[in-house]
């Protein structure tokens, strides 16, 4: 039934292109997503990010934004999401604030914002210690 899913998210989406690549997880950017090709084995865990992806919009928006925090693909899959994550190196390029798709630099809006979060909240806690 997943697989049945996904074969009408790529019908109707004819025009987004999919890119496997040997880094990160998955991104869409304009109507390129990009996966990380060892998802393959992982077939549950890859249809269900490949239909996140579809479900953003070509231009990263507020919706996108809570597409990301309220992800609904992943329920049911956090342990073998995170499983992935810790033992596929490669995919650890996802955390990074940006990254390079297509020779193209890009900047992640919700990384880049949980980095700045982060780094004011580290600069808050050395300042009272
Ligand atoms: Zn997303």
């Amino acid at each position: 039934m997943k697989y049945l899913k996904l074969q009408n998210l790529l019908m109707l989406n004819e025009l987004i292109k999919i890119y496997k690549i040997n880094y990160g997880i998955a991104c869409r950017i304009g109507d390129n997503i990009y996966i990380n090709k060892e998802l393959e084995n992982y077939p549950l865990l890859h249809d269900s990010i490949l239909a996140h992806e579809f479900t953003h919009s070509s231009k990263f928006n507020k919706n996108d934004l809570l597409i990301d925090l309220n992800n609904k693909h992943l329920k049911g899959l956090k342990k073998e999401y995170y499983s992935f994550i810790l033992t596929h190196p490669s995919s650890w390029t996802e955390f990074f604030p940006f990254g390079v798709y297509n020779k193209k630099f890009v900047i992640s809006p919700l990384i880049s914002g949980i980095w700045i979060l982060g780094l004011i909240l580290f600069y808050l806690i050395w300042k009272i210690i």
